[in-house]
């Protein structure tokens, strides 16, 4: 069905609860496994029918945020929403304690199970207000980094407006887009101090309340690591100290060699070249065309899937006023069907939607049929393979998208960003390890911890004279570290997996593209390192992967 075609209704909470109380009595009931698994079905189509409806409601207010109706029944849901699954969290544990959990751990798979036992684990009521209390702080948060107003050439902007000018190829343009946003995080850094302050304690306080010894324990079951833990993590940063960084820092100095400079700061490392980032050519409908062209050459599947998304006008990609910003991409229960949304502005960010926006929406396609709906609670880095091995899958084909040395450019800068990110990524990991440990620290501490670390995973750094960041105050500007605490190194791990693949395909694109599709299809099913074995996939856990991931990278390819 097209998107439009999708009938919108509100649904009645009082009704849906209601329905849920009735499977739980049902459910109750049953006579053995195979009734209560019967009772599971329709609770999969409750669930499935509320979310439909939620998503639909959701994504069209996005898609015009001044549609008076849309935004109404968004706060509709932001209202009602966390009574009703508070009271599927009562159905699951019904589910959990089930006297016939044998059978029904048959049928739902033992992952599913271990991911309810750590949700019932990571909260009670005890903890509500402090949670409260943690959402308030990183709305307040995200409001500050949102309130940025710099004056650039007589016109005021954000930090997101700023950002093209940091990537300028011009040095001197560069360079003072970096002292006005380094201007901006001086003025505020006493609340952003003020703020970690008080989140790392509100954490460390829930925590102690559901009997941990420290946030760092919580947090890994709120991210729901149901099969590694802190050892693993651990182990995989000691890796990239070793191996990784010494090849980054090469990275880092081929680019100051293209740049031609004598020596590299900050305010340079963003920039590809002298001619800075190459741009794609083309139209945003040109480009989204090229996608289509791409995904049809690809395979039979990804052929199937961008039709699909097509037909069933599932891609809303050219940017209108009234649109939201950024980038996302979702899934409509009921009609088995992806949703990408984005803001195409000419920029290579667009090819970047039409390859890692896309890996999320083709797994999501490949596994809609998938009749296990707990397969689809898929972690963060599980769901990152998918969509940044998608990056390096449509490689042959960035041609489409660039012109001439445009498209080499884009492939080496796509691959030198990749594996520059990872030891940023096991930096900001290694560094919130510590706060949690640690959650006495006072904020020039937090600070002197930044700096020692960007010293072990970042020895080439040169802030200059921009003072917020020479003092350790990097680490400020990345969200993730106050509003979704201990999740980057999610990306980490994902990224690793994805080169895996860019090696894989070097050696025979086809069974390195049979084995991503045989991931895709697994979907959640199994945990992260059994997915990974059963794709043919190392663990970047394990010794000696991320060694040979490097061994085998050849950037002249
Ligand atoms: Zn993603």
């Amino acid at each position: 069905m097209k998107f439009c075609d999708m009938p919108y209704k509100r649904i009645d909470f009082d009704e849906a609860k209601a329905e849920v109380r009735n499977l739980m009595e049902e459910f109750q009931k049953a006579a053995d496994g195979e009734e209560q698994f019967a009772v599971h079905q329709k609770y999969y189509a409750l669930t499935d029918r509320v979310s439909t409806q939620i998503t639909l409601a959701s994504i069209r207010h996005s898609l015009d945020t001044a549609d008076a109706f849309y935004e109404q029944e968004k706060s509709y849901y932001d209202e009602q929403v966390p009574e009703y699954s508070n009271l599927l969290i009562a159905y699951q544990k019904l589910l959990y304690h089930s006297p016939y959990r044998e059978t029904l751990e048959k049928k739902i798979g033992s992952v599913a199970f271990k991911n309810m036992e750590l949700a019932f684990a990571s909260v009670n009521e005890q903890v509500v207000p402090l949670m409260q209390e943690e959402n308030a702080l990183t709305t307040e948060y995200e409001k500050l980094l949102a309130s940025a107003e710099i004056e650039w050439d007589g016109e005021i902007l954000n930090l997101s407006l700023l950002g093209p000018y940091l990537k300028s190829k011009d040095p001197k343009v560069r360079k003072r887009a970096c002292e006005k946003q380094n201007a901006f995080f001086l003025k505020i850094e006493e609340q952003l101090d003020s703020l970690y302050d008080r989140l790392v304690k509100n954490r460390t306080e829930q925590a102690r309340i559901l009997g941990f010894d420290s946030y760092t324990e919580l947090g890994y079951l709120r991210m729901q690591r149901n099969s590694y833990g802190r050892e693993q993590v651990e182990n995989l940063r000691r890796q990239v100290k070793k191996y990784w960084v010494p090849f980054s820092e090469q990275l880092y100095e081929n680019r100051r060699n293209r740049l031609g400079v004598d020596h590299m700061y900050y305010a340079d490392e963003l920039v590809y070249g002298k001619e800075g980032n190459p741009q794609p050519k083309g139209t945003p409908e040109e480009i989204l065309e090229q996608g289509r062209r791409m995904y049809s050459e690809l395979s039979k599947e990804t052929k199937e899937f961008f039709d699909f998304m097509m037909e069933n006008q599932l891609l809303d990609v050219f940017g209108r006023k009234t649109k939201a910003v950024g980038g996302y991409m979702t899934y409509i229960p009921d009609y088995h069907a992806p949703f990408i949304f984005a803001n195409f502005n000419g920029t290579s960010g667009d090819v970047d939607v039409i390859t890692h926006e896309c890996g999320h929406a083709f797994q999501g396609y490949l596994s809609a049929l998938d009749p296990v709906r707990e397969h689809a609670d898929i972690g963060m880095e599980t769901a990152e393979v998918h969509s940044m091995s998608m990056e390096f899958f449509t490689e042959p084909w960035y041609g489409l998208f660039f012109e001439g040395k445009d498209a080499e450019d884009y492939k080496k800068m796509h691959l030198e960003d990749a594996a520059m990110f990872i030891p940023y990524g096991c930096m900001v990991d290694e560094f919130q390890h510590r706060m949690y440990d640690e959650p006495e620290l006072t904020p020039a501490q937090r600070k002197e911890v930044w700096k020692e670390l960007e010293q072990e995973y970042k020895p080439h750094m040169d802030y200059g004279d921009l003072e917020f960041y020479a003092k350790g105050g990097y680490w400020q500007r990345q969200h993730h570290i106050y509003s979704f605490p201990l999740y980057y190194i999610d990306y980490v791990i994902a990224q690793l997996c994805a080169f895996e693949y860019k090696n894989k395909m070097d050696q025979d694109y086809k069974e390195a593209w049979n084995s991503y599709l045989k991931l895709c299809r697994l979907s959640a099913s199994d945990y992260f390192e059994k997915l990974l074995e059963q794709a043919g996939l190392r663990s970047p856990f394990e010794d000696g992967c991320i060694e040979k991931i490097v061994e085998e990278i050849s950037l002249d390819k």
